[in-house]
């Protein structure tokens, strides 16, 4: 047997970190959403006992370190499975770039295998095995757009953004999540207003969406990176109506409804950033 799921990138529409809990991670309240700008996994059915990961990308392991391999092997020592599996993992997402490539992997090799493997998981069942692999992966299994929270597997859907277009800028640097939140003070850090986020997605209110973006960690990264500070500056000048850093970045993210802004943003930004995708929110 051979799948083939699609494994989509998130952006944080809003991101706070609220404090840091006695186990070390941070308590955070963010609303996150999917964009279309996915990465292909394949999955074949091995009758030998192993996991197998290939990848034409040279950036992403590909042995037990790859969170597709944890997922194979979460499932694998959980349910006493004794067949194995090759993954074959097609990169489009940017690697360490704030958009969850790594979690929507991971969530779609869970999926993947729930069918493959006939376990008959639920999709709560799924999220939380996720969540035993890293925080963003239970967001990832569900997709859509959602409320998340406690260290970011806690899982609420809400309603889907508008129809829009999200220009996304990846400097040349790759950032790490745990050192960028080692870094940040939450007493002084900024903090969005998640719940108004939350209202504007409800409400369908594009101009509340783009005036309620806010990241905690934007100031940090900014200030080890200035070139993101530089893309925002750039993104803003060129007329999107809300811009703002993903997850620790380093992407950017830029909105806008209109296709011939669309295009302005990224003719803009090109020779400004080497990376330079226009996708639409999926959420
Ligand atoms: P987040 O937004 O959840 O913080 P990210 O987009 O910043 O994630 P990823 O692309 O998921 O970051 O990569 C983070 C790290 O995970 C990298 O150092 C990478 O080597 C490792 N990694 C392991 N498996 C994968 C995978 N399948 N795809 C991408 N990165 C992976």
């Amino acid at each position: 047997m051979r799948l083939s799921v699609k494994a989509p990138a998130k952006i944080n529409l809003a991101l706070d970190v609220l404090y840091k809990r006695e186990d070390n991670y941070h308590e955070v309240k963010m609303v996150m959403t999917t964009i279309d700008l996915a990465d292909r996994i394949e999955i074949m059915e091995l009758s030998e006992d192993v996991i197998e990961i290939d990848s034409s990308d040279g950036f992403i392991p590909v042995d037990k370190r790859n969170l597709a391999y944890k997922a194979a092997e979460l499932l694998k020592s959980r349910f006493g499975i004794r067949k194995g599996c090759k993954i074959e993992i097609t990169k489009i997402i940017p690697v360490a770039a704030g958009l969850a490539g790594g979690s929507s992997d991971c969530a779609a090799v869970l999926k993947g295998l729930n069918q493959m493997w006939k376990l008959g998981l639920t999709t709560q069942e799924l999220a939380e095995l996720g969540a035993e692999i890293g925080s963003d992966v239970s967001f990832c299994v569900y997709g859509g757009t959602a409320l998340a929270t406690g260290r970011g597997e806690i899982i609420e859907k809400i309603a889907s953004p508008l129809p829009v277009w999200v220009v996304l800028a990846k400097p040349p640097i790759s950032v790490s999540t745990s050192d960028i939140y080692q870094k940040l003070d939450v007493n002084t850090c900024r903090h969005p207003d998640v719940e108004q986020m939350v209202k504007a997605l409800e409400q369908k209110n594009y101009a509340l969406m783009c005036e309620q973006l806010g990241n905690s960690l934007e100031d940090v990264t900014m200030k080890y990176y200035p070139k993101v500070a530089k893309i925002k500056q750039q993104m803003e000048k060129l007329g999107a109506d809300g811009v703002l850093m993903s997850g620790s970045g380093p992407t950017v993210f830029g909105l806008t409804r209109f296709e011939n802004k669309k295009h302005r943003l990224v003719n803009g930004l090109r020779g400004f950033c080497n990376q330079v995708y226009a996708v639409r929110l999926i959420g």
